[in-house]
C-alpha cells in the first residue's frame, strides 16, 4: 500500500486515504491502473502541490509477498496460475503491457481445441482468466523493470508502466514463473498497426499458422528472407492462390535447403530489391496492396494484394532476464531436459518466452501447465 513518509499535512494525509480506499471499491482489474503511478498522480492534481513540495514527499513502496509469482498473463502464465491456484498456492499473476497476451490483438482463433465454431482473441483469454480466477488466483497490473535472483525469495520491482520511474511494488517470492511471450517484429510502416489504426489483424498477420486459413484462394505477400520468411511462403502456398516473397536484398539470408524448396515451389514468386512502404487498404476491405520501392531502380508502385505476412523474425520478452538465466543468442530462455526448470533453482519459464519453434497458444497453455507443476514439486521438495 503507498504511504506517505516525511513532509505531508493531515489534509494530504486524509487526501490519500480517500484515493486509496476509492481505489479499492474498483473491481479488482481495473485497480492497478490507478495504483502507484496514478493514485499518486490523482493525489498531486487534488491536492495542488507545487514542483517543491513534492519534492518533499516521499512514498513508500508496496510490499508483497508470495510462494509463486506468474509473470505474464497469456496463455502460458494462465494457465499455470490454473494449475497452481488448483494446488492452493495462491499464485499472483503479474498481467504486465498486455493483459492477456498476445491473443488479445487477433479476431479469430480456429485452432484452440475445445471450441468447434472457433472463438476471438479476446473472448479467449477472458475463459483463461476467468477460470484462474475461480480457483483464487490474484491479479496485479504492474510492469516488472528488474528483477533479482541472487537469492531466495526472489524480489522483482514493479513500476506502474514501462515509462514510469518510480517502483511502487516489491515482490518477494519464493518461484517464479515467468511467461512473458515473445513479440513479432514488424517492419514499422503505416497501415501495420493492430485495428482499428491500421490494418493489423486484418489482413496483416505475423503468424502463417494462425491466420493462413483465412486466405484460401487469395495472392499474398509475405515480407522478409530469412528462414522464417521461407517457411511461412511454402505453408502459405497451401491457401493462397500466389505467394509473392518480398525481399530488401538481392538475396536471401535464409538456409540452403530453405531457398531450394522455395524456389521449387512454382506458387512462390519473388520480388528482389524491394521494401514495403506501406500497406494499403480500409476498414471495410481489409488489405487490397501494398506500396513498394524498388531501392536498384528507386521505382515506387503498388502490388495488389489481400494479405500481408511480416515473417522478419520474434523476439523474446526477456531483455529483463539478461546476464541472469541461460539464454539463447536470441534471448529465448533456456529450459532444462523435458521441464521447465530454468538454470536457477525455483525459477522456471514457459510459453513463447522459451520456445521458438512452436509458438501458438496451445503449446504455450502446455508448457504453462508444466512450469505450475515443476514450481508445486519444487516447493513441496524444499519445505
Ligand atoms: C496476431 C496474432 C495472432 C495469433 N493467432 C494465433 C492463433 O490463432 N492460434 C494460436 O495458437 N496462436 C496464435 N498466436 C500465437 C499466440 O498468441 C502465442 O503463441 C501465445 O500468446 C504465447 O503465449 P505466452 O503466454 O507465452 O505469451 P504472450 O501471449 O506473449 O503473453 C506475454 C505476457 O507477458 C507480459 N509481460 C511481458 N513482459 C512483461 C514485464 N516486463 N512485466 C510484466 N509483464 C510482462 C505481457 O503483458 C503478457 O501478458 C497469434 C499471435 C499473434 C501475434
Amino acid at each position: 500500500m503507498l504511504e506517505l513518509r516525511g513532509y505531508y499535512s493531515s489534509e494530504a494525509r486524509r487526501m490519500l486515504r480517500f484515493l486509496q480506499l476509492r481505489e479499492r471499491r474498483l473491481p479488482a482489474h481495473a485497480q492497478g491502473a490507478a495504483n502507484g503511478e496514478g493514485i499518486k498522480n490523482q493525489f498531486f492534481f487534488i491536492t495542488n502541490l507545487n514542483s517543491i513540495e513534492r519534492e518533499k514527499l516521499f512514498f513508500m513502496s508496496e510490499e508483497i509477498n508470495r510462494k509463486v509469482v506468474i509473470l505474464g498473463s497469456g496463455p502460458a502464465g494462465l494457465t499455470a496460475a490454473i494449475y497452481a491456484a488448483r494446488a492452493e498456492l495462491a499464485p499472483l499473476v503479474i498481467e504486465g503491457p498486455q493483459p492477456g497476451g498476445q491473443l488479445t490483438i487477433t479476431t479469430d482463433v480456429e485452432n484452440y481445441p475445445g471450441f468447434a465454431e472457433g472463438i476471438t482473441g479476446p473472448e479467449l483469454m477472458n475463459e483463461f482468466r476467468a477460470q484462474a480466477e475461480r480457483f483464487g488466483t490474484e491479479f496485479l497490473s504492474v510492469w516488472i523493470d528488474r528483477v533479482d535472483l541472487s537469492q531466495r525469495p526472489f524480489t522483482l520491482y514493479g513500476k506502474a508502466s514501462k515509462d514510469s520511474r518510480e517502483i511502487t511494488t516489491i515482490i518477494k517470492v519464493e518461484t517464479l514463473i515467468i511467461s512473458t511471450g515473445a513479440s513479432a517484429k514488424w517492419l514499422g510502416v503505416k497501415g501495420e498497426e493492430p485495428a482499428p489504426a491500421g490494418l493489423g489483424g486484418n489482413g496483416v498477420s505475423a503468424c502463417a499458422t494462425c491466420d493462413g486459413f483465412f486466405f484460401r484462394g487469395k495472392p499474398i505477400v509475405v515480407a522478409g528472407g530469412g528462414d522464417t520468411a521461407m517457411e511461412e511462403a511454402n505453408y502459405l502456398t497451401r491457401f493462397a492462390s500466389k505467394v509473392t516473397v518480398v525481399h530488401r536484398r538481392g538475396e536471401l539470408r535464409a538456409s540452403r535447403i530453405m531457398q531450394e524448396r522455395a524456389f521449387k515451389n512454382e506458387k512462390i514468386e519473388f520480388l528482389w530489391n524491394t521494401e514495403i512502404r506501406e500497406i494499403l487498404g480500409d476498414a471495410a476491405r481489409g488489405v487490397t496492396g501494398i506500396q513498394i520501392y524498388n531501392n536498384q531502380n528507386q521505382k515506387e508502385s503498388v502490388l495488389p494484394t489481400e494479405g500481408v505476412f511480416v515473417a522478419i523474425g520474434h523476439q523474446p520478452n526477456t531483455e529483463l532476464f539478461k546476464g541472469l538465466l541461460e539464454m539463447d543468442e536470441v534471448g529465448y530462455l533456456k529450459t532444462e531436459g523435458r521441464t521447465m526448470k530454468t538454470n536457477i533453482p525455483g525459477v522456471f519459464a514457459c510459453g513463447d518466452a522459451q520456445d521458438d519453434y512452436y509458438r501458438q497458444a496451445i503449446t504455450a497453455a502446455g508448457t504453462g501447465c508444466m512450469a505450475a507443476i515443476d514450481a508445486e514439486r519444487f516447493l513441496s521438495e524444499s519445505e
